[in-house]
């Protein structure tokens, strides 16, 4: 990986579920960027301390801080604690999330509830901190044309629906008005908050839809580039949308997903 220190020199960042996947490929790429990163975690104390090893080896600077991203008296004591450790915040990546599948009619109320509270609520919760921060500071010209950057991880289940997971898809969906409206009520005040939108990247939350060659075979089907996405491929996504490489850019989602919003049933039917 060889990346620019320079783009982010100076930023500080919160990555929300970065103990694995694309959290911990974005948290890696934000730092390699130059920006300082608090690593948010729920449960794998572990590999979170990892990373923060990695990228302190690496010259970089990070913390870990745990917290559940749909508790908000948690949300609130973590961002107390990330503006005591780093002053202020530029960045938020609000990539914490998680599925809870179930057949439509036998979805529980706790499997509805946990998957809202947690990709939805979640971030709405570490938003609203951000941009308090974000408001009371203002524009600093020397590290940032904007007064902060959200970005939030979506899904391209944010339009594509998605049975047996009625949940997951109606949480991503939220996500997309949630973030165009903040992003309207904020872009006055220079705060730009965006999405992107992965389709099937190579993490622990979707491993049996790749880790054998019949359910990775059945997967490319969806995929006009023929390949399974990698998490470096979200990563680069969220550096650009966190530069001011993308100055202009509000409300907007990226989606990154080999093409496989663009109705890939279509090319050989119809
Ligand atoms: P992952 O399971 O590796 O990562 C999810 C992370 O969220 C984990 O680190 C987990 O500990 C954390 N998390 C879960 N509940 C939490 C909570 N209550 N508080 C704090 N952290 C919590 O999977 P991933 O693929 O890296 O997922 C990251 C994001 O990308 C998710 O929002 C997911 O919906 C989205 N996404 C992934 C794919 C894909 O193909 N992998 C596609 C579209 C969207």
């Amino acid at each position: 990986m060889s990346y620019s220190p320079y783009l982010l020199k100076g930023q500080k960042a919160l990555v929300t579920g970065a103990s694995s996947g694309i959290g911990e490929a974005i948290a890696r790429y934000l730092a390699l960027s130059g920006a300082a990163v608090a690593i948010n975690y729920h449960s794998e104390a572990e590999s979170a301390q990892k990373l923060v090893d990695d990228i302190k080896a690496a010259n970089g600077e990070a913390f870990t801080i745990q917290a559940d991203v749909s508790k908000e008296d948690e949300i609130k004591a973590m961002f107390s604690q990330t503006l005591e450790q780093f002053g202020t915040i530029d960045i938020l990546v609000n990539n914490a999330g998680l599925q809870k599948d179930s057949p439509f009619v036998d979805m529980t109320l706790e499997q509805w509830n946990r998957v809202i509270e947690v990709n939805l609520t979640g971030q709405f919760l570490c938003a609203r901190e951000a941009a308090k921060e974000f408001l009371r500071r203002g524009v600093q010209p020397h590290i940032s044309s904007a007064a902060g950057k959200i970005i939030c991880i979506s899904s391209v289940h944010q339009v594509i629906p998605w049975a047996g997971h009625v949940n997951y898809a109606a949480s991503k969906g939220g996500i997309n008005m949630m973030m165009q409206s903040i992003a309207q009520e904020l872009a006055p005040h220079k705060i730009r908050v965006n999405s992107i939108a992965p389709g099937a990247i190579k993490t622990p939350i979707n491993k049996s839809a790749w880790d054998t060659p019949e359910a990775e075979a059945k997967l490319l089907k969806l995929i006009p580039a023929k390949r399974v996405g990698d998490v470096e491929d979200i990563a680069k996504a969220a550096v650009w949308l966190a530069s001011d490489d993308s100055d202009y850019v509000y409300g907007t989602t990226l989606f990154v997903d080999g093409g496989m919003t663009l109705y890939p049933d279509f090319i050989e039917n119809g």
